[in-house]
């Protein structure tokens, strides 16, 4: 069996220990190479895209001149990171942590490691979720591809009283804030999400994602039926096996298992409203939100 990625070296291209370690210019000096990673660092004009580019720092920032279009940037123009406030070791140390918290991680814990306001955690974390999100902009699954659902969202507390309680299971008793993330996983693990309120509402989606020809694996949740005229597909009853006969979607339900643990023990509730924002490698990150009286108590 091959190793873990998160047991092997590459997993730790960059650590926590050495971003801290590091003085002002060379955190510009690791920025600059993670932004022009295509030519080493070297400065590229976001506005012409010239190699030709002039250092006009003045004191610890770099700022550059392009040759061709003489307009000046530094390398967070044109980022998330543009018109920054703190030293950007903070946000390469928030990174770190960031992308490290396989299981997510919550605005006040980020804070409260890098002593910055809940808010201005907040709004990183957003920031980093919408860089992800950006890498799947576009894609198609083709090949081997597995798709599920997961339902997120919608919780209706219990009244104290037994006798106050209602029966939660019936739809007139519900808030209507349940959704439901569909994932859609190649077998080479690029993951492609989006929000529905129900999986009905996701084959829209998945024909469009999907490359034709493909085969999709996947539950027999009727939903899926309507995926049969345009694919090939496996499917499997949960009920009999988690894999048989060639069709398994464990690809996606380890997407999910990493969902889930984000929800109940990073984020503790995540409404169904704001679920775009947080689901990883998300389709509409700017729905993104959250609910700010839960993520306070964590
Ligand atoms: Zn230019």
């Amino acid at each position: 069996m091959s190793q873990h990625f998160l047991l092997s070296a590459a997993a730790r291209s960059i650590s926590l220990r050495s971003v801290l370690r590091m003085e002002e210019a060379e955190a510009w000096d690791v920025f600059q190479r993670i932004r022009w990673d295509s030519t080493g660092g070297k400065p590229v004009c976001p506005e012409c895209g010239s190699l030709i580019c002039y250092d006009v720092s003045r004191g610890s920032r770099p700022r550059y001149r392009c040759r061709d279009c003489r307009k000046d940037f530094t390398p967070t123009s044109g980022t998330l990171f543009a018109s920054h406030k703190l030293p950007i070791l903070v946000y390469l140390a928030a990174i770190i942590l960031f992308v490290n918290a396989a299981k997510g991680i919550s605005a006040l814990q980020l804070g409260r490691d890098l002593d910055v306001s809940y808010k201005t955690a907040f709004v990183l974390c957003h920031k980093l979720r919408e860089a992800m999100a950006t890498e799947t902009r576009g894609m198609i699954a083709d090949g081997e591809v597995e798709v599920d659902g997961c339902h997120v969202g919608g919780y209706v507390k219990p009244a104290n009283f037994k006798e106050n309680r209602l029966d939660r299971r019936k739809a007139v008793n519900q808030n209507g804030k349940r959704r439901v993330v569909v994932a859609i996983r190649d077998r080479d693990g690029r993951t492609l999400t989006s929000v529905f309120k129900s999986e009905d509402e996701a084959t829209g989606f998945i024909a469009s994602r999907v490359a034709k020809g493909s085969t999709i694996h996947a539950d027999e949740a009727a939903a899926w039926n309507a995926l049969h005229a345009r694919f090939e597909m496996k499917q499997i009853n949960h009920q009999e096996a988690y894999s048989a006969d060639g069709a398994c979607t464990n690809m996606a339900e380890s997407f999910f298992s990493r969902l889930r643990r984000a929800e109940e023990g990073q984020h503790h509730h995540i409404s169904g409203a704001y679920l775009g924002g947080f689901k990883r490698s998300s389709q509409r990150p700017e729905e993104g939100g959250c609910d700010e009286d839960a993520e306070a108590a964590i």
